[in-house]
């Protein structure tokens, strides 16, 4: 279920708290509701989540 990690993750780029799911694992994305910017959970551990911007590869594919 989603909660709030007690330990606040905030957007890398306006500072809102993300909402991270409790069962979250490292290498999940998390879309920041207030700007969209998509963030890679780095570390997943007894409640304490590290967030870096997630790296943009939808634009690589080719058209
Ligand atoms: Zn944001």
């Amino acid at each position: 279920m989603p909660v709030i990690a007690d330990k606040a993750v905030v957007c890398l780029v306006c500072d809102s708290p993300l909402t991270i799911d409790g069962d979250a694992e490292k290498g999940e994305i998390i879309e920041c509701s207030a700007c969209g910017q998509e963030h890679e959970l780095t570390a997943a551990a007894d409640g304490v989540y590290e967030v870096c911007i997630a790296p943009e590869v939808e634009e690589d594919w080719g058209e």
